[in-house]
Parts: structure tokens; sequence; C-alpha cells
């Protein structure tokens, strides 16, 4: 092969890569690193994960294993009063129910504590990090705009000496909360705000998760993050595009302190319409009682889409399908509802329950008998087999699925009108039966014998086929129907004085009592099912044999769709 034919090859291959495998496979050309990949997902334990970490997991654990890399889970732990051993058990769940494996690779910012104190002397010993008493507000007020330089500290010029021991009296516990930080010298007129004597070290009196009472000075974030990437040899530290102008900073840090420099690559965050995904909001949502818990179906958190019926190979199809980006984009949450909707075809038997029952006889059906009849468990699988319905004389229908005096585009039951009953006959409408306040309480109905699916006769032709359970077979079972949590495109678009919580959709559940197939009655929690002619559901956490519970997943069809056309 000669080279311009090798250089056109790659660039053809470098077009179907997104940008952060581009510089990754440079990198391995380049033989960086001796060609290693080391990627990882660092969340900090002070929340629940959701769909956007979902997306940063997809693609860190993705990467490594695309380059036969390996890639570490580390929580980012450097602040104890937001954290919590809860969150760090739902985090490593979450992580592993999406299907990626951290093997031994388990790390903690906090086991680094040590080692950041070290980082941090020998940044005092270099004239490069000094012990500042300003407080927090007076450090904000005097650091400067961008287009106004900052004033140094008046404790900018203290010693060597003096430094050392008021870095090792902080840790002593000797201050207050506050009293002092320790503060890396760099340059207060830096047009970079983050290099302007950033903080490295705050004093906080409180319990840590795993440290307990060990320290009472904490790491920022700025100063931890980039330091542990190093302490693990990260080769591509990925994150969102907030961290693009730190970088400069961490790379001061790496070069003053002379450590291993992973190499920082910045994407666009995900974000999704009709869907709040900051944690503190979610925190808010989950506080103040709009929703009963991080798990709540209706959240976009990890936990709450699983409960939901979302499979991690939908999410991890959806992540595929949303790209990396480099400029901030919003999708269309439609896209997620496609993703599941699509896996859920191909893999959900299919059952018939209906939600809004109205009873219906069949006034020439034998009172006292059934029958079985056959369905195919799931028509796009074939060898998924078939299942058993039972038929009877009273079933129970939808009552959306029968109108009195229907206008013209009305194809469903109506009086003297003939539908098939799915799997089953063609019926004809013969009366309706009302209580005092005009509700209809009874659909009375013939039904063609001849007609029955599967036998010559059911070739007949009729305009609609409704679907149905026997009165006397079916489950009763409470059935969760979700929707979008929120019923603006932009949850955090509010009229003044009010904020996202405004926009919580008033019909994001409606619970009902239902009826479904018998033959459903071995169910295990997050069993799903494809309801006939309704919708993907699963089986919830709360439910019991003699009370089963459903969650709606999503509808068959996107109802939304009208909205937003991409
Ligand atoms: P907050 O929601 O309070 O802004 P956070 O989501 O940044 O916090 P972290 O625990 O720091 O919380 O996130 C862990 C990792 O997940 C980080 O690497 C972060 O870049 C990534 N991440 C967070 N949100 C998203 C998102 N929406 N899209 C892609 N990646 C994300
Ligand atoms: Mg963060």
């Amino acid at each position: 092969m000669n080279k311009p034919e090798k250089k056109e090859n790659r660039e053809e291959n470098d077009r179907s890569l997104n940008f952060i495998e581009q510089i990754v496979e440079a990198d391995i050309r380049n033989k960086k690193n001796e060609g290693r990949v080391h990627t990882r997902f660092p969340p900090e334990p002070n929340g629940y994960l959701h769909i956007g970490h979902a997306k940063s997991i997809c693609l860190n654990f993705g990467l490594a294993e695309k380059y036969n890399g390996l890639c570490n889970l580390r929580f980012d732990d450097t602040n104890p009063i937001t954290e919590s051993v809860e969150y760090v058990d739902s985090i490593k769940e979450d992580v592993r129910w999406l299907g990626f494996d951290w093997g031994e690779r388990l790390y903690f910012a906090s086991d680094y504590f040590e080692k950041f104190y070290e980082f941090a002397v020998r940044l005092i010993e270099k004239g490069k990090a000094y012990v500042c008493d300003l407080s927090s507000p007076q450090i904000a007020e005097e650091r400067g705009t961008p287009t106004r330089p900052g004033k140094k500290s008046p404790y900018r010029s203290r010693t060597v000496e003096e430094n050392l021991s008021l870095f090792r009296r902080m840790r002593e516990g000797e201050f207050g909360n506050g009293e002092k930080v320790l503060r890396a010298k760099i340059d207060m007129a830096s047009p970079n705000m983050h290099l302007r004597d950033p903080v490295m070290y705050r004093i906080i009196h409180a319990e840590h998760h795993r440290t307990g009472n060990k320290w009472c000075i904490y790491p920022t974030y700025d100063f931890a993050h980039g330091q542990s990437d190093s302490i693990e040899k990260i080769t591509h530290s990925i994150c969102t595009l907030e961290f693009e102008v730190h970088r400069p900073l961490y790379e001061w840090f790496i070069s003053e302190l002379e450590i291993f420099p992973s190499r920082q690559i910045e994407f666009a965050r995900l974000e999704l319409n009709y869907t709040i995904m900051s944690k503190r909001k979610l925190m808010q949502l989950v506080n103040e009682g709009y929703v009963k818990g991080w798990d709540d179906p209706r959240m976009p958190t990890i936990s709450g889409l699983r409960r939901r019926g979302y499979t991690p190979e939908a999410i991890r199809n959806f992540a595929v399908r949303v790209g990396v980006a480099k400029r901030d984009n919003i999708i269309d949450v439609a896209l997620l509802e496609h993703s599941i909707r699509e896996d859920l075809n191909k893999r959900s038997p299919r059952v018939m329950a209906v939600i809004n029952p109205v009873r219906l006889v069949i006034t020439n059906y034998p009172e006292g008998k059934s029958e079985e009849l056959e369905a195919p468990v799931n028509p796009e699988n074939p060898d998924a087999g078939k299942r058993q319905l039972t038929f009877s004389r009273e079933l129970f229908i939808e009552r959306d699925d029968f109108m009195e005096d229907p206008p013209k585009k009305f194809f469903r039951l109506t009086p003297g009108r003939e539908v098939r009953l799915k799997y089953a006959y063609i019926i004809k409408c013969e009366d309706v039966i009302k209580d005092i306040s005009g509700e209809i309480t009874e659909i009375r109905c013939t039904y063609d014998p001849e007609t029955r699916s599967g036998t010559p006769g059911s070739t007949r032709k009729v305009k609609s086929t409704i679907h149905w359970v026997s009165a006397k077979h079916a489950k009763p079972a409470e059935i969760r129907l979700f929707d979008r949590l929120f019923s603006n495109e932009n949850p955090d678009e509010a009229e003044e004085e009010k904020d996202f919580k405004s926009n919580i959709n008033p019909d994001s559940l409606k619970i009902v009592d239902g009826y479904v197939e018998p033959e459903l009655f071995t169910l295990n929690v997050l069993d799903r099912f494809q309801f006939e002619r309704l919708g993907y559901f699963c089986v919830d956490n709360s439910s019991t044999p003699d009370r089963p519970v459903f969650n709606r997943t999503v509808t068959l069809r996107d109802a939304w769709a009208k909205i937003k056309n991409r």
C-alpha cells in the first residue's frame, strides 16, 4: 500500500468516528502513553444519577471497551456536607444495571486526601500556594471581573514557613469553618478568572462518609479532580463543556507538581426537552414531594427510568444515537421514547388489558361456557410461541371503544355495528343499559360463531378490531399511567415569581383500576409487556400477587409529536 492511499483510508475512517474517538485514535497511532486508553466516570455522590450521566457512562466505558482499555469508577467525594453512602450505593447499582463493569477499579477521591495534602505542601514549598484569611465573600469581591483585574490578597506575601505552619494548623483543627483557605498563587490579573488565585482547600468541620472525622480541611473540586486523574494515570479525561475554562488551571497544577498529564476533552452535556437534569432541582422535586422519591418513574434518573420499564439496551442505544457534540444542543425527549419503544417492540410479550372497563355481555353465548383461543405471544418474534386466551359470555372492553352516538370517523363499536374482538369473534351491538345518571353500565351484543379467529369464517372483514378480557377470568390490577413530568418544552421557562415547578404536567400520573389477562400471573418485578393497543407496561416493585401494579413505560405512539417535528 503506498502512502497517499493510507492517508485516504484514514480520513475515511476518521469521518465515521466522533471527535473524541478521532483524538483517541490519533493518540494510539502516535503511541502516546504507550498506546494505552484509560478513562473514568467520576460522579459526585450527592444525588442519584440521571440520563445525562448515563450518556457520560456509556461514553467513558464505551471508549474503554472499543479500544481495549480500562475505565475506572471514581467517586469525587470531596464535599462531606452533601454526600452520602446512599448515593454511592445507588450510583454503583445504576452503572452495573446499565451493563458496565469497573472490575477492581473502584476509587474514591477521599482515598487520595493524604496525597492531595502532600501536593498542597509541595506547592507551598515552591512558593505557589498561600494561606489566606479573607472570607469567601471577600475573595469573590476582590477577584475582579473578566475585564477588571482582581486585587492581590494582603496575605499573598506570607513566607513559606508561615504558610506551612498555618496549613498544618488548619489540618489540625485549630480554626473554624471559613476562617482560612489555601489558595494557589497564580495571577490576579489573568483574563481567565479560574487562574486568579483559586481556592485549593477550605475548612469544613463535618463528618465525611468515608474518612469520618479524620479531616477538617477538604480540597476543592478543582484541586482534587485533575490530580485524581493523574494519580490513576487516566489518559483521556472526558468531561462536559463547562470545564473547558478550568483546563488551564488543571494544567497549571499538573505542570507545577510535575505529575502525570491526563488529557482533558470536553463535550456538550446531554440536554433533553421536557426534562430537568440538574441534581439540585431533582432533589427539590423529591424533597418537596412533587414526586415520590428519586426512583419515581417520572424522574429522568436512571433508577426512575428503570422502574418505569426502560431497558439498559434502550438507554445505551439512545446514548449512541445522540452522539457526542462539541456545542450545546437540546435533544428531543421523543428520541429517548423512540429508543425504548423500538426495544420493547422486539422483546415484549403481548397481552390484553382493559384500563377503562365497561361490561359487555354476549347474549347468544351460552352461560357458564368458556373456551380457549390462541394468540401469538409476540408477532415480532415467532420463536416466542403462542398463548391461550379464555373467552366467555361476559367481557370487559374499553369504554372508549364504544360510542352510542358516534361521529362520522368513529369505526369502533356502536349500536347496530359489527367489530372483531381480537383473536376471537365478530360481535354486533344490540343494546345498551344505563344507570339512572345515564352512564352506560353494560353493552349487550350477539356474536357470530362462524367467525372464530383461525377458522375459514374469520376472513370476513369488519372495519375495526378491539381488545377485551373475560370478566370472570381477568385479574384486577392497578395501572399507573405515566406521562411526561413537565408540560413545557423548556421547564426552566417560567413566569415571573415562579420556577420550573410551575411547569409540572398535572396529568403526569393517572392511576386507574383495570383488568389484565389472567395468563400474566406469575409476575416478577420489571417483567415487561405490551398491552395490546395501549402501550408498554412493566410490573412495579410495589406489586403483590393479590394486587398487581403496572407502570406504563411508554404509549405505542408519540402523542406529543404534533408539538415538535424534528
Ligand atoms: P449537577 O447536576 O449538580 O451539575 P453533575 O451532573 O455535574 O452535577 P457529577 O456527579 O459531577 O454531577 O457528574 C459526573 C459526570 O457526569 C461528570 O463527568 C459530568 O461531566 C457527567 N455529566 C453530568 N451531567 C451530564 C449530562 N447532562 N450530560 C453528559 N454528561 C454529564
Ligand atoms: Mg459536576
